[in-house]
């Protein structure tokens, strides 16, 4: 569903049914996390929903405050898969067990 700033995330819920207007993010309502509009501006989860559709992969969100920018709220994630049983560093890329990682690239002489 199509987020207050206008980017598809498949966290955001949206009901707008009959003069309703309801919205929350899932991902950070299961975290017990208070959710506000602004915070899906800057949210990396759409761009790592689009480029990595692995359904072992779990995501989990909190709201911070990260140093350099201290006065605005910011989603950070972690990530984990759940067939490999382990995090992974890179949610964009994931951790390589269902769709290796292509070699190294050597530079011959
Ligand atoms: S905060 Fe992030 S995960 Fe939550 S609805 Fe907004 S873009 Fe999606």
């Amino acid at each position: 569903m199509r987020t207050p700033t206008g980017i598809d995330c498949p966290y955001f819920y949206g009901d707008y049914f009959r003069g309703r207007s309801v919205e929350e993010c899932r991902l950070l309502k299961a975290a017990n996390q208070t959710w506000t509009a602004d915070l899906c501006k800057t949210c990396p989860v759409p761009a790592v929903a689009r480029a990595n559709a692995c359904e072992n992969l779990q995501l989990r969100a909190k709201v911070a405050r990260p140093f350099h920018a201290a006065f605005m709220r910011r989603v950070q994630i972690s990530a984990y898969c759940h067939k490999s049983r382990r995090d992974v560093p890179e949610p964009h890329i994931g951790c390589g067990e269902c769709h290796p990682l292509p070699p190294p690239f050597e530079v011959k002489k």
